[in-house]
């Protein structure tokens, strides 16, 4: 049904009562990072196992007692804007804060704690065009948020259009966890937008688990032709930190069209610190990976700094 998916964020489960009542469990506990799980993500939850790997990624630990190298906000994305709603790290790109919403609660998001107010590319969308016309070796406007695709088909229509009305743009790339874990985001008309811009498009999904690939965004997502289609991972201790299940991820989004991108080491935010596995666990976790899958299959173990991605083995 076309705009389901609005109706969806609206029934979405939202602090620990709701969850208990839904999980018939008392797992749930409100902490800073307020609990939210769509019910298409939350459905694909084995209610009878307290160690679900999708179920861990929303649950928020017990345990608040912050370790030494955790922070607040470990990259520190708010010293790279220099327009309110624009973070500038690198010549070629720039990312566009374009929504504080995301469909789901991560507990292990690094932006948990980031100070949305005054980061709204949206309405400071005159003074970001200015700053990338001004700004003629940037080629690429990376859409981010929270998730870009929370807002309404006819912002982001407006908004592409925005920049694709800028000679030196020819790539839009969208960071988007709504489409794994709301696949009824991905309505006609969205898929309508992304398939006709001019721009070429590069979509970065985020999924940490094949068990997120549901049958219905099998379905959907196989719509959007003529894009890249990327997944980036979070090696997630209790969650995806074995080789059989991140091999069965890389095979399962290949299924699907789309490539294993990057595997991001956690980053350090305070609340997460029971996700965080050991770098020699991680590279011995790759190494495994590299034997066991065919090279374009095998994600790019990678470790933020600032915002930058950077390539660690
Ligand atoms: S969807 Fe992305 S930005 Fe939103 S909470 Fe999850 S990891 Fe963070």
């Amino acid at each position: 049904m076309q705009n389901s998916w609005q109706h969806n964020a609206r029934n979405t489960l939202k602090g620990a009562s709701s969850c208990n009542d839904f999980f018939q469990s008392n797992q749930f506990e409100d902490q800073h990072f307020p609990i939210k799980i769509p019910l298409e993500f939350a459905n694909l939850i084995d209610k009878n196992n307290p160690d679900d790997p999708l179920l861990k990624q929303v649950i928020p630990s017990e345990n608040t007692q912050s370790q030494p190298e955790f922070s607040l906000s470990p990259l520190g994305d708010e010293d790279n804007a220099p327009v309110a709603g624009l973070i500038h790290k690198y010549p070629n790109r720039v990312l566009l804060i374009t929504s504080r919403v995301c469909a789901i609660h991560c507990q292990y998001c690094f932006r948990q704690n980031f100070d949305y107010s005054g980061h709204d590319a949206i309405s400071n969308w005159l003074a970001i065009e200015d700053y990338i016309c001004s700004h003629q070796s940037i080629n690429e406007v990376i859409l981010s948020g929270g998730d870009p695709l929370s807002l309404s088909d006819e912002k982001l229509q407006d908004l592409i259009d925005k920049i694709q009305r800028i000679d030196h743009i020819k790539t839009l790339r969208i960071h988007s966890r709504s489409m794994v874990v709301t696949p009824s985001r991905i309505t006609d008309q969205l898929i309508g937008i992304l398939n006709n811009t001019k721009l070429n498009v590069v979509i970065v999904l985020h999924a940490n688990h094949a068990n997120e690939l549901s049958n219905e965004f099998a379905n959907v997502i196989q719509k959007l032709v003529k894009i890249t289609l990327l997944n980036q991972s979070v090696l997630l201790k209790g969650v995806n930190d074995s080789v059989l299940v991140l091999s069965e991820l890389s095979l399962r989004l290949f299924d699907l069209g789309i490539l294993p991108y990057y595997l991001h080491m956690l980053d350090k935010v305070s609340g997460a610190e029971h996700f965080l596995i050991s770098d020699e666990r991680a590279i011995q976790l790759h190494q495994s990976l590299k034997k066991n899958l065919s090279g374009y299959l095998v994600p790019k173990l990678v470790r933020d700094e600032n915002l930058a991605a950077k390539t660690w083995v």
